[in-house]
């Protein structure tokens, strides 16, 4: 049994960095996010599943990934979590091929896209294969989600397939008071499930706006996001301050701008999200520096651009790359003073996309 998906990556603007820390096997996050599901940047993953004892082949971007590369950390983990999730998925073998058509691990959420497709075809085959345990787990993007969830936090919010501007909840409180192995079977279940993605304006609502892909480097990086948010959590004095103050404000703030396509708002909130997500970087032990001099002088540009009036915003997650939004209006402007920083060839236009789905 063979099925095929496509998910595209997403640019958070309530970014995600930080897993509860209970539940942090499971990437349940300390707090809600918001993205836009991207047009352009996707996985294609290939699976196939067949009646077997758990084996898993993975090739990524064309290459065989053996189990102790370190690429095959991820899905490694990803399977034995659905196994645990769901015991019907033990009683099959699962070869996966899977290719981003952008750089991997360079801070473009490639694992973001990679498990959203995975999740998405995972659905595919159990709907055939497990008829039962696809109508428990699999049957809505709600569920999805969550599966997607379990292979990379922000994979959640590449699933749903009216893409667009895409919450994911964060579920339980940071504080909740019990780990998964002091709840009962059904309290985890729900616990698990109590955070998931939904979209909140579909990919067509907002047709102006543009998002500019903007790669400032290629290499992969040095600190994984994995590592790098664990450490602000555990060294950060005022990471649950940051929590509240943007799931009590800038969260509504940013989803109300949106919805009243109020530009100007949207490029305030996205320049102030992203600066605030290295501040707390900047502030974790030791620091967390992911942005280069190129990536200033792109930071540089837009505020220079924007002295008028609002045309363009930045945002940088766990890497030196800049997304910029702006709007059809803009772009031509935006991209030439974009060119003059990294080269017309780093750069790529496009806009809120739809989600993941099956293509075969
Ligand atoms: P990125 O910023 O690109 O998400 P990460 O370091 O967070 O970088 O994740 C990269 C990792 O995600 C890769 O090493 C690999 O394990 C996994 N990954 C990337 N693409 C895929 C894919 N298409 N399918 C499954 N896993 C993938």
């Amino acid at each position: 049994m063979k099925a095929k998906a496509i998910a595209p990556t997403n640019i958070a603007i309530v970014k995600y960095w930080g897993k509860n820390p209970l539940w942090e096997k499971y990437h349940i996050p300390c707090k809600s996010s918001v993205s836009f599901t991207v047009s352009d940047l996707y996985t294609e993953t290939v699976l196939e599943v067949e009646r077997g004892s758990g084996s898993v082949e993975f090739e990524l971007n064309g290459k065989k990934i053996s189990k102790d590369e370190k690429e095959f950390e991820y899905v490694g983990k990803y399977i034995a979590k659905l196994n645990e999730l769901v015991p019907e998925t033990k009683n099959y073998d699962y070869y996966i091929k899977t290719k981003n058509n952008f750089p991997t691990a360079a801070g473009f959420a490639s694992s973001a896209s990679g498990f959203g497709a995975m999740a998405r075809a995972l659905q595919g085959v159990m709907k055939e294969l497990e008829p039962k345990a696809y109508e428990k787990y699999f049957s809505d993007d709600s569920k999805l989600s969550v599966f997607a969830r379990l292979g990379s936090g922000s994979a959640t919010r590449s699933i749903p397939e009216k893409g667009g501007l895409v919450i994911w909840h964060r579920g339980i409180p940071m504080d909740y008071p019990f780990g998964p192995d002091e709840v009962s079977n059904e309290t985890k279940e729900k616990v698990i499930f109590s955070s998931y993605a939904e979209s909140l304006f579909p990919h067509d609502y907002w047709p102006e706006l543009r998002i500019i892909y903007v790669s400032v480097k290629k290499s992969e990086k040095k600190v994984k996001s994995r590592a790098g948010m664990k450490m602000t959590l555990k060294t950060n004095p005022i990471y649950r301050y940051w929590v509240e103050y943007e799931e009590s404000t800038l969260l509504k703030e940013v989803i109300n701008a949106v919805r009243k396509k109020d530009f100007g708002k949207l490029v305030e909130l996205t320049i102030k999200l992203s600066n605030g997500l290295h501040a707390m970087m900047l502030y974790t032990m030791p620091r967390i520096v992911y942005m280069n001099d190129t990536s200033h002088q792109v930071i540089e540009r837009i505020l220079e651009l924007n002295e008028s009036e609002p045309k363009a915003s930045y945002t940088f997650d766990a890497g030196p790359n800049a997304v910029v939004f702006t709007l059809d209006k803009y772009e031509e402007e935006v991209v030439s003073v974009l060119s003059e920083v990294v080269g017309k060839q780093n750069i790529v236009v496009t806009k809120p996309g739809k989600g993941s789905r099956l293509v075969e």
